[in-house]
C-alpha cells in the first residue's frame, strides 16, 4: 500500500471527504463496491493510465475508510472536512 494514505478516525457527527489520486487509480473499482453509502463512482474522462478513474461523489461520508483500506494501489485519502 502507498505511502502517503492517511486515515483519520472521525466521530459520527463531522463530515468527511475522501481525495482519489486519479492517476494512481488502476480502475479495479474495489472501493466502488466496498463504500457502504456508495458515494464512488466510476470518472467519465480517462487518466494517464487510459483507465476511468474512481471518483468520489457528493453525499454524506462517514469516513469509515474502507475505501482506502481497500484501495491496493494507496490511491484514497481520507480526511475530516473542517
Ligand atoms: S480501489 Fe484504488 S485502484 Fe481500485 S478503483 Fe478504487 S481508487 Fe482505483
Ligand atoms: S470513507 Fe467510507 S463512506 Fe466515505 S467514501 Fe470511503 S468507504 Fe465510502
Amino acid at each position: 500500500m502507498g505511502g502517503w494514505v492517511a486515515i483519520t478516525i472521525l466521530r459520527n457527527n463531522f463530515m468527511a471527504k475522501i481525495k482519489i489520486n486519479k492517476n494512481k487509480c488502476k480502475g479495479c473499482y474495489l472501493c466502488v463496491v466496498n463504500c457502504p453509502n456508495n458515494l464512488i463512482k466510476i470518472e467519465k474522462e480517462l487518466n494517464i493510465k487510459g483507465i476511468k478513474s474512481a471518483c468520489f461523489s457528493e453525499g454524506k461520508c462517514t469516513g469509515c475508510a474502507m475505501c482506502a483500506v481497500i484501495c491496493p494501489d494507496g490511491a484514497i485519502e481520507v480526511y475530516r472536512d473542517i
